[in-house]
């Protein structure tokens, strides 16, 4: 049985207080795009988790051997199979790699084991794996608050084509919550026109209400990250802005020629690991 397991960006992150259990409380604005890693599910004698990338864990390590394990214990199956992912998401990049993969693996054994479970029982079972798990069950254009899994879907956005850039540094999820200060942030993402320009199908509106208030702590020590959004914008971009907590940085673009061409801008000028994909409509995932 083989699953897709399609990443994300984020249309729009903001910071908007912090809770009692030290977790930031969240608005988000995701889209499903066109980027996947395969997740292969067996039969096997054992449970057992493998990638083909030496920097992603195998075995316990990994998010798909915990979201085999939950299913197992809430379904009364045993968790006998053998996950292969094949790894095309970039690693620890801001596109929910991971979480896509444990999302593939709780629709993939929903269907293996003839569960028939609804999504909305795979997104709570996938609440308990982590933020941006929930999300990866259906994809889409959500409105995601709380840590990121209480969902609300939108329509589905006309297909946008985008850009994405991952300069080949590490940026710690945690390091960048934890710098956060609203204090220094210079651009926060507008909420109530950008909701208001999903509904409408609007592209200026969408690229005017963008934002990610995570770029006032990552832009200040990274400093290719600011780069590269602008090399996007100056090679054609529409919109350019980092996802999640980065260090991947996307472009939209409003035809796949000029994609081609940011692609290629980026590519001389950084070092980075590109691609030029799509957004996705729910369910497409
Ligand atoms: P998010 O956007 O959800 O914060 P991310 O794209 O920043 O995620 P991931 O690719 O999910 O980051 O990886 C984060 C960490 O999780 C990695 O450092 C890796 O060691 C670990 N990990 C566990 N399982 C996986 C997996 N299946 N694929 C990738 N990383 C995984």
């Amino acid at each position: 049985m083989l699953e897709r397991a399609f990443g994300k960006v984020n249309l729009a992150l903001d910071i908007v207080g912090r809770r009692g259990d030290g977790y930031h409380e969240l608005k988000m604005l995701l889209q499903g795009i066109d980027f996947c890693d395969e997740v292969e599910i067996l039969p096997a004698r054992e449970l057992q988790v493998t990638t083909d990338r030496p920097d992603v864990p195998d075995g316990p390590g990994n998010l798909a051997f915990k979201a085999v394990l939950l299913m197992s214990e809430r379904s009364g199956r045993k968790p006998n199979v053998q996950v292969r992912i094949t790894k095309r998401i970039f690693a620890a990049a801001g596109l929910a790699g991971g979480s896509a993969d444990a999302a593939a693996v709780l629709r993939g054994l929903n269907r293996l084991w003839s569960l028939f479970w609804p999504a909305e029982k795979l997104e709570k079972l996938a609440a308990e794996l982590g933020s941006d798990v929930p999300f990866c069950i259906r994809g889409g254009t959500v409105l995601a608050t709380g840590r990121g899994e209480i969902l609300e879907p939108l329509p589905d956005l006309d297909e946008h084509w985008l850009v994405l850039a991952k300069p080949r540094i590490e940026v710690s999820t945690a390091w960048a919550y934890r710098n956060y200060s609203a204090a220094t942030v210079t651009e926060r993402p507008k909420l109530a026109p950008l909701l208001a320009a999903v509904q409408a199908n609007d592209r200026q509106a969408l690229y005017a209400g963008m934002g990610n208030v995570l770029e006032s702590v990552t832009c200040r020590t990274y400093k290719e990250i600011a780069a590269i959004k602008e090399e996007m914008v100056r090679a054609g971009a529409a919109r350019s802005l980092m996802s999640g907590s980065g260090p991947t940085v996307f472009g939209l673009v409003d035809s796949q020629e000029k994609g081609e061409a940011v692609l290629a801008a980026v590519t001389n000028k950084f070092d980075v690991e590109t691609v030029l994909t799509k957004t996705l409509r729910r369910n497409e995932s």
